[in-house]
This record gives C-alpha cells, structure tokens and sequence, in this order.
C-alpha cells in the first residue's frame, strides 16, 4: 500500500466536493479527491436542470458536474475513482483508507452528500429523470398542466405537494397509511389545498411507461387489491438518507447528517471540515452544496495557515 501526506483530501464528488476541489486548487493546496466509485452525486440522476445560475438554457445534470471536474483537474485537483473504505480522524495527520491506498491529510473536506431514499419498485430506476423524480423544486417546473402523484406523508411531501400544485393541474398525494407524519401545520395547509387529492393506506408498487412515465400501480395496504393509476409523473419524497456511516463515531452526528458549527464548515473534529447535502437536511440544492464546499474549502486554507 502506497502512503501520502496531502494538504487538503476531499471525499465525495458532487457540486460541494467540486467545488471545494476547484477553490482549493487555485489555492495551490493540491487537493486529491477520493471521487468514488459512482462519481458525481444527485446530479448524475437528474436531467435537465434549469436553476443553476449560469446556463441560461438549462444544463443536462451530468454535462454540470463534468464541467465542474474539468475546472477542478485544470487547476491541478488529483482524482481517486475509488470508495473510502476507513477514516482515522483521531489522530493528525488524518488517515483516509480506500480499497489500496492509505492517504495523510492535514485536512479533510466531507462532501458525500445524501441518498434520496426510493421506492426499489419496477420501473422506478428505469424511469428516473423521465418523470419519476426526488426532487419537485428541480423538476417540477416540466410537469405544468399534468396530473402527477407525490408518495410520502412526511413533511417533505407535504412541502412538495404544495409545491407541485404551483404546475400541475392535479396532484395526488399517494401515503402508505391512514394518517400523516407531516407536522400539523404543513398538513392544514396541504388539506386546504384543493389541487391535492389523497390516496391513503397506498403504495406504488410499479412504475410504468413507455420513455416516460405514463401511470402507476397502487397496491392497497390493508385490501391488497392493486389498481392502476394513469399518471404523468411520480415525485417520490420519502425522505433522505445522509452518506455517513463512514463517520460514525468520529464525527459529531445529528440525525445521521454530519453537525457543524453554525456559519462554517468545521466539524466536531478540528482540521475535518464539510458540506453540501452531508451536513443539510433543508435547502438540498446543487448551488447551496456548492456554496457550502467554497465555504470548506476557505476554511481548511485558513485553518492551514493557522498552522495547527
Ligand atoms: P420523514 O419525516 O422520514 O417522512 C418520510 C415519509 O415517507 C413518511 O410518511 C413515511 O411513511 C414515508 N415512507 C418512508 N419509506 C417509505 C416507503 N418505502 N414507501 C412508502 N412510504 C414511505 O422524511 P421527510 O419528510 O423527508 O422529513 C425529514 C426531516 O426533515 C423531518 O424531520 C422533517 O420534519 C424535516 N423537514 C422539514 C420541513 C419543513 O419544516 N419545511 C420540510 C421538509 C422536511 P410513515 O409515516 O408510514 O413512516
């Protein structure tokens, strides 16, 4: 096993690691980047995105974070297409381990963001970004004038129920049992809503379509009876998992994402710094991620000239 000491090491490869590995680059730290096996994060799911400030047009997901690491190895990034399989952060110089690597670091930046939690159903992965989608802010806007359906009775679906409702023409909120587990505030106003309609003790249990989704199957929870459910669209908002398990007991963990100290980066372990959906359970999004992987980026520098 080959060993090195770097400056700054980076696991995880969406828009806050690259982010991160672009400013740390042009900062001369020579980050190395442990990108994964499946690089590139949530975007690599998507298709088309239309809000990230920039791309007048739009920009396919995968075209994003492409450019995004181009822009990192120009400035001198070095990509590790490979999983971190161990992390030593009690002791410096931290200790990274992947399958046949051992790498020091002074610093580490976190940005392994988070797994949307999905339905495992046929038709589900076949159809993702062709009208079956995790995220309504991302891709909502394509389905004005549809009907789709929402899965989920949680706060998340509840926000993007309401939200859809903006575009689609009917939205049908489609929830496991016979109550939710939304706040109450979030679902009096999901209820008041008259573009919603509710299919309870429900769940999709396949995702049909020919190139896009055309309809569903609900399986009745208590009858078992399944039905079909033509449809335009399947918004799946059954929550998310944060990529941490790496970091428990290492780092300070609240509900799985990763604590920071309010208005930075840095983690409970000085010198060990993250961001992007690792650490956030609210905004979610590729430029608050990216946002966030500058903000860890400055602070490993400034943390490095500190000379801890
Ligand atoms: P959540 O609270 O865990 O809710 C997940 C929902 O999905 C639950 O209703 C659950 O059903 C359902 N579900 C889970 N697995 C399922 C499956 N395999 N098939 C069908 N249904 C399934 O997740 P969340 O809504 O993403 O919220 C996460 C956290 O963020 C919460 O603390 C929430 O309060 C917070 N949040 C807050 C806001 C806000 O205040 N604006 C907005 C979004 C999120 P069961 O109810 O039967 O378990």
């Amino acid at each position: 096993m080959s060993e090195d000491l770097r400056k700054v090491a980076i696991i995880g490869s969406g828009p806050a690691g690259l982010t991160a590995a672009i400013y740390a680059a042009r900062g001369d730290l020579h980050p190395i980047m442990i990108e994964g096996t499946l690089a590139g994060g949530q975007l690599m799911l998507t298709t088309e995105v239309e809000n990230y400030p920039g791309f007048i047009d739009g920009i396919m997901g995968p075209d994003l974070m492409g450019a995004m690491r181009k822009q990192a190895e120009r400035f001198g990034t070095e990509f590790l297409t490979d999983n971190v399989t161990e992390v030593d952060f009690s002791e410096r110089p931290f200790t990274i381990r992947t399958s046949d690597r051992v790498i020091k670091a002074e610093t580490v930046i976190i940005s392994t963001g988070a797994s949307a939690r999905m339905l495992n159903v046929p038709g589900e992965k076949e159809l993702l970004g062709h009208g079956v989608s995790t995220c309504a802010t991302c891709d909502g806007f394509f389905f004005r004038d549809k009907d789709l359906i929402i899965v989920g009775g949680g706060d998340s679906a509840m926000e993007e129920a309401t939200f859809l409702t903006k575009f689609a023409t009917l939205g049908t909120v489609v929830h496991r049992r016979d109550s939710l587990r939304a706040s109450k505030i979030m679902q009096d106003r999901a209820f008041a809503n008259d573009k919603l309609e509710w299919k309870w003790n429900s769940t999709v249990s396949e995702v049909y379509g020919n190139g896009k989704v055309e309809g569903v199957k609900l399986t009745d929870t208590v009858t078992g009876e399944v039905t079909d459910f033509p449809t335009g669209a399947v918004f799946i908002a059954i929550g998310h998992d944060p990529n941490t398990k790496l970091f428990e007991g290492k780092l300070e963990l609240a509900g799985g994402y990763i604590v920071t100290k309010p208005g930075t980066s840095e983690t409970s372990v000085p010198g060990v710094f993250a961001a992007g959906d690792v650490v956030d359970s609210r905004y979610r999004q590729a430029i608050t991620a990216a946002g966030m992987g500058c903000m860890a980026a400055i602070d490993a520098e400034r943390w490095l000239e500190a000379a801890h």
